[in-house]
């Protein structure tokens, strides 16, 4: 038995995907896909039901959810044409050609408004990391040993999920298991630098966002604001998530599902990588500054993380292409960046750097600026929802992973003192 948070979980549709495997087109794989969604979904119950770890009992939640059920299987057909919308670029692609195709992806974003729901500036607000393999070649203090692939190395910009072969971007992962995991190398192996981009710039640059919407409705926003307010009531046009965003929750939902799909066999063609791509190409052609996405790596192996860590995402920002320069500098400008200079003993507690993020917090407040607190807030949340997460047994912040995580949160903590205090 399933209810709609657990069916919609990324963990489910990829097992729900991952049955797909065995026939030989991406098209029929997606057919597949999409049966065996419409199949579950008429299958579902009330989370009231279920047994999952997402069964609450608050009855506004049991009540907003059956209701939003309810109304789905009255609305099959929003789900049938999202799939076959999708699967109809794909098609195009295939037999008639890319230009083609990714002026349909476009076109499907733009109609079903999928383009707007851009992230607030406040989100991005965070650090995120960026490694590469260290082989003693170069100086790990040096940022600028860690940006994108150089132009005069483009070669070395093999094909990915959402960047195409050849194309430098500056990838980076909001947490170092993640890192790990997306280079496939040790830890130990890799040499890591952080980031963190300024809250203004996101106003003005445009970054899309592939997520499961409609999990983070139902599982992570939705409990929160019930707990605040009581009333909410699926019916409610005024208060979002409701009847009339759900529609687009669920197509966005659909959309970064298909765009996950996990590859079956690796060859210099990778039909999962085709809709991604050209997702990519599009947002590029249309001034966007990045994309956001979820790892579709295997996170299984940590435990007990709050539902609301994003420790599993990844943000890839597009980089300009300059005749002079190796790199697109500029890129620096929007960005602050942190790297390790060899003296980090990486044995800060969780409560250590809860205590230099409070001093920043009280000297913040007597500054006229508060400029430096919104990552703070962020980090410290992150901290919260991973404190008691762990990797096979040991609890997450007294991991490598962890403990260099933590060793940039005290560079982030130093860097807001020292800029305050001047
Ligand atoms: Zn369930």
């Amino acid at each position: 038995m399933s209810c709609i948070a657990c069916f919609i979980d990324n963990n489910n549709q990829k097992k729900l995907k991952k049955n797909c495997f065995g026939l030989d087109r991406f098209e029929l794989k997606l057919k597949k896909y999409k049966e065996s969604f419409l199949d579950e979904i008429k299958k579902l119950n009330s989370i009231s039901e279920c047994d999952c770890e997402f069964k609450n009992n608050n009855s506004n939640y049991v009540k907003w959810t059956d209701s939003f059920l309810e109304e789905t299987l009255n609305n099959i057909s929003v789900i049938e044409d999202t799939f076959n919308d999708i699967i109809t670029i794909y098609i195009s692609y295939i037999s008639e050609n890319t230009k083609t195709a990714t002026d349909k992806i476009w076109s499907f974003l733009q109609k079903n408004d999928l383009l707007n729901e851009t992230e607030s500036g406040f989100t991005y607000s965070t650090i995120y990391f960026r490694a590469r393999i260290n082989d003693n070649t170069f100086d790990k203090s040096d940022i600028n040993n860690f940006l994108h692939i150089p132009f005069n190395k483009r070669g070395l910009v093999g094909n990915q999920r959402f960047s195409i072969s050849g194309q430098p971007m500056m990838y980076l992962g909001k947490s170092i298991y993640g890192i790990e995991k997306e280079l496939s190398t040790p830890i130990n192996n890799l040499a890591i630098s952080a980031f963190i981009p300024y809250f203004k710039d996101f106003y003005s640059k445009k970054y899309f966002t592939i997520k499961n919407t409609l999990f983070d409705t139902i599982a992570k926003t939705l409990p929160w604001i019930i707990a605040k307010d009581h009333d909410i009531d699926y019916y409610d046009s005024l208060l979002t998530p409701n009847r009339n965003s759900i529609e687009k929750d669920l197509k966005k939902s659909i959309f970064s599902q298909i765009l996950t799909f996990p590859v079956e066999n690796k060859g210099s063609f990778i039909p999962e990588y085709v809709l991604p791509q050209m997702t990519t190409t599009a947002l590029l052609e249309n001034n966007f500054g990045g994309i956001v996405f979820p790892s579709t790596k295997n996170f299984l192996a940590m435990e007990s993380h709050n539902i609301r860590s994003d420790h599993e995402s990844n943000f890839t920002v597009f980089v300009n292409y300059s005749q002079n320069n190796y790199y697109d500098k500029a890129i620096l400008k929007n960005l602050l960046h942190f790297t390790f200079d060899g003296n980090e003993k990486l044995n800060y507690s969780v409560n250590e750097i809860l205590d230099k993020f409070e001093a920043v917090f009280e000297l913040n407040r007597k500054s006229e600026n508060d400029y430096f607190v919104s990552p703070l807030i962020n980090l410290k949340l992150q901290i919260e929802y991973m404190e008691n997460s762990k990797i096979e047994g040991v609890k997450y912040y007294e991991t490598q992973y962890g403990k260099i995580e933590l060793e940039f949160y005290s560079k982030v903590a130093n860097l807001y003192l020292r800029k305050i205090i001047k």
